[in-house]
């Protein structure tokens, strides 16, 4: 976080980035937002926000996966034909790229949603 000390913008929310990968409720801050792992929670289990309600974009899901892995699986076949690294290598290091940009950019996504579905809401 560089500068948000702002004094138009303390309602005492965190940044959004950091919120939406601890998975942090945008009412009470608690880390109820996500049920392990991608998964959304239905609601938050300190406050009672009903997160499935915020997030409208859920339906998008899928394809939000599948341009990551079609952008993943590009960025593998560049590395391949520049690096030629030895097949082991690729697996090593793709295995958890591949599964932990797909977990982090549904939490990203979803989170998205939920904020803003909750900030559409306050008064
Ligand atoms: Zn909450």
């Amino acid at each position: 976080m560089t500068t948000d000390e702002s004094p138009t913008e303390n309602k005492g929310q965190p940044g959004f980035v950091p919120a939406a990968l601890s998975g942090l409720c945008p009412r009470c801050g608690a880390k109820t937002l996500f049920d392990g792992g991608a998964q959304l929670a239905d609601e938050c289990a300190a406050c009672g926000l009903d997160f499935l309600k915020l997030e409208r974009g859920g339906r998008f899901v899928g394809v939000v996966t599948m341009l990551l892995a079609v952008v993943l699986i590009m960025a593998a076949l560049g590395m391949d034909e520049w690096l030629r690294p030895p097949l082991w290598a690729s697996l090593l290091f793709w295995g958890p790229v591949t599964v932990g940009s797909v977990i982090g950019a549904l939490r990203l996504y979803k989170a998205m949603w939920v904020y803003r579905g909750y900030e559409e809401r306050q008064p």
